[in-house]
């Protein structure tokens, strides 16, 4: 398997959707090959992101993630890609934008919005093709007005209920027929590493999200990509990393047309 980077994703929807993007990183060849073979072709695309969904934790869990799998089984494609930041907002910059953190500038949550650097999201809008995203509030925020759907879901402490209102919002804003490309982000993963709770349970909710966001992206015919943003946060781990001089951390980017 060919080792990607997280920069690829947005060169690859941009190249998808016949757009311009400030990015070196290239397209992903496979991945427009593979939207191209499928008749019709797919117009519209969600990419969901979950938080803390790491190379090892996708086989790891394998049996938890079973409807993931199946999807890569079925008619997918997985790649492992490396990851640009041990953490969540200057991930999610790059992935989109195609930039490395230290050229998107959004590190911190206080940066969020002051980047004068556009999202794929913002310049397929600006390009007349309609966008979502569903994502904490936050985050929701520098994009109100600025691309066509925006759902934001506040923090809670019940992470599951997160989840369930970000999938909510994801399968219906895919009923808008303007759609092309919409983003989201699960985030049960990373809540229940950081805790330390049973990352079992957690697996197992996420996958069933994507199950029921892949039902709804099949009923489009649409194209679903799914990637993780950086490596699991998990004590037991870091001492193994800290033996085997680091190799940069990979996550998976599972594509599929379900
Ligand atoms: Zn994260």
């Amino acid at each position: 398997m060919q080792t990607l980077s997280l920069l690829q994703i947005a060169p690859t929807l941009a190249e998808f959707f016949g757009v311009h993007l400030n990015s070196r990183a290239s397209p992903v060849e496979q991945i427009l090959q593979f939207a191209y073979s499928h008749k019709p072709v797919p117009s519209v695309m969600v990419l969901v992101v979950i938080d803390s969904f790491d190379y090892q934790f996708y086989t790891d869990f394998a049996d938890e993630l079973r409807w993931i799998h199946e999807l890569v089984k079925l008619d997918g494609l997985l790649f492992e890609c490396e990851t640009v930041s041990r953490h969540t907002t200057p991930a999610i910059g790059s992935i989109l934008t195609g930039l490395k953190p230290e050229a998107h500038g959004i590190l911190t949550n206080d940066d969020v919005g002051k980047s004068k650097i556009k999202s794929i999201l913002e310049i397929l809008e600006d390009e007349g093709q309609k966008t979502a995203a569903a994502i904490e509030t936050k985050g929701a925020e520098p994009l109100w007005g600025r691309i066509g759907y925006v759902f934001a879901v506040d923090d809670r402490e019940d992470i599951f209920e997160y989840d369930r209102l970000i999938k909510r919002h994801t399968i219906s804003v895919l009923k808008k027929q303007d759609l092309r490309l919409a983003f989201s982000h699960l985030r049960a993963i990373d809540r229940f590493a950081h805790r330390g709770w049973d990352l079992s349970a957690a697996a197992k909710v996420t996958d069933e999200n994507i199950r029921a966001i892949a039902n709804a992206v099949g009923e489009r015919k649409g194209l679903l990509l799914i990637c993780g943003d950086h490596e699991v946060h998990l004590k037991e781990r870091k001492v193994k990393q800290a033996s085997h001089k680091k190799a940069p951390a990979t996550v998976p980017l599972i594509v599929g047309c379900p």
